[in-house]
């Protein structure tokens, strides 16, 4: 899509000022693209460079995270935090660690997490974090000993009134665990707000571990009621395996659907009968091994070593793996396999073209931005606990979730309804959530 002319000359100094970092710029484009009738609307944003000056991360922090394997060998990685905006709160948002990662990818991540939290209705700025550590067929001491390493950088930067990580691909409740341990040793501090994700007995949520399946979920069945319609009896396809896979099939399935099929980066695995999920949270979440596996316990189902979920048919989707998994080819069979719903459990997980051809097939489509915020919604509300020394039980905050994930849909549709998009939640979401930082930023003069 085409920007205005003002719009296309900040993309162009972005891509310019952040050479290389296409992830980065993929990410930029899309919020631009939606945000055109905003500046005819408010031209003070234009005036006052808000979008320049969001497109510039307010901090970035690059550090070197030396650890021993247990050989005793020395290894060394790379460790990021970007901390994008505080316009609304601390800054607040995941770290990811896998061999992928880059300062484009922590960077594509942060930039969608100001619109994302903002979106949440919650007091919290964007910000993202990670390493090129690759935590695949590390031991548990490595493990360790590599969180450890990497917070003993991390803690100078980061607090509970300044910026809060939390888990994303490859750091779970283990990793948070020892991350908290290290900062709480080097600060004397038990400051339970520092981090989110943490586990139930030192000041976790409950809700946080299955939040963003669950949000998404509800956010994908909001987006089907608004059209008479359900997940109920519908055939569903989720990909990935980790954390936001396990618990959209949790609440897909409550709600009456089917999910025939999830994958990891091996492969594919098709149960029609319906994947059992207590296998794949055995193999994933307690022995933390490889998807084809579940073929040993459930001698109905398929492994497809290398395959593409995409070419499978369904009714709803849930990307739900990693950055660009969905392309526009991917797009289109979907589409003429009968899919009528998206639900984006993954941060970008359609690149530009599948995002285009869901929009213009009038897929209900919702972007990662907006469907798969109950994650760090609910890292929030782990946030007001601690603050208040307060622990809520999983059906208050669950209810908490519910209507947060209700509100999201509800001011995307109000949004994209507004600015002449009706129905589509990426207009929506961008718009909604860049209003609201704008503005934020506006008040606090040039800063
Ligand atoms: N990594 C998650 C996300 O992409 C959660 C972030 C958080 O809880 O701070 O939103």
């Amino acid at each position: 899509m085409a920007l205005t002319e003002g719009l296309e000359s900040i993309f162009q100094d972005v891509i310019k000022r952040n050479p290389g970092e296409a992830e980065f710029h993929q990410a930029v484009r899309e919020v631009l693209e939606s945000l055109g009738p905003v500046l005819v609307k408010y031209p003070e944003f234009a005036e006052s460079k808000i979008i320049e000056r969001i497109c510039e991360p307010e901090r970035q922090t690059i550090f070197r995270v030396p650890w021993q394997d247990d050989r005793g060998e020395v290894q060394i990685n790379r460790g990021f935090r970007v901390q994008f905006n505080s316009a609304l709160g601390p800054y607040k948002g995941g770290l990811r660690f896998h061999p992928s990662v880059y300062l484009g990818i922590i960077k594509f991540l942060g930039f969608e997490q100001i619109f994302k939290n903002s979106l949440t209705g919650l007091p919290i700025g964007g910000a993202k974090g990670g390493s090129d550590f690759d935590p695949k067929g590390k031991s548990d001491n490595e493990i360790m000993r590599f969180c450890q390493s990497f917070m003993t950088e991390l803690w100078r930067i980061i607090g509970e009134h300044t910026d809060v990580p939390a888990g994303d691909i490859g750091v779970g409740g283990r990793e948070i665990g020892y991350m908290f341990g290290q900062y709480k040793r080097l600060t004397n501090k038990f400051e339970a707000g520092v981090l989110t994700g943490k586990g139930l007995v030192y000041g976790g949520s409950q809700v946080r571990t299955e939040a963003t399946g669950y949000g998404c979920v509800y956010f994908v069945e909001e987006m089907m009621k608004a059209h008479k319609n359900g997940l109920k009896g519908k055939k569903i396809i989720v990909s990935g395996s980790g954390n936001v896979a396990i618990y959209t099939h949790e609440k897909a399935t409550e709600l009456g659907g089917k999910v025939i099929a999830m994958s990891d980066s091996n492969g594919v695995i098709i149960d029609e009968k319906g994947i059992n999920l207590d296998t794949i949270k055995t193999l994933k979440e307690v022995e933390r091994r490889r998807i084809k596996d579940y073929c040993e316990y459930h001698k109905g189902a398929k492994f497809v070593a290398n395959g593409n979920i995409w070419d499978l048919q369904c009714d709803v989707a849930f990307p739900s793996a990693t950055q660009n998994e969905l392309t526009g080819k991917d797009a289109k069979k979907l589409i003429k396999g009968g899919c009528i719903a998206v639900g984006e459990g993954a941060n970008m997980p359609s690149t530009p073209e599948a995002v285009h051809t869901f929009i213009e097939a009038g897929t209900l489509y919702g972007p990662g931005k907006a469907a798969n915020a109950g994650g760090v919604a609910t890292s929030g509300l782990e946030m007001q606990q601690n603050a208040a020394r307060d622990a809520w039980s999983f059906e208050a905050t669950d209810t908490r979730l519910h209507s947060i994930m209700k509100n999201v849909y509800q001011i995307c549709s109000e949004a994209a309804e507004e600015f002449g998009a009706p129905g589509n939640m990426v207009v929506g979401a961008n718009i909604a959530g860049f209003i609201k930082v704008a503005r934020a930023m506006t008040a606090h003069g040039i800063v």
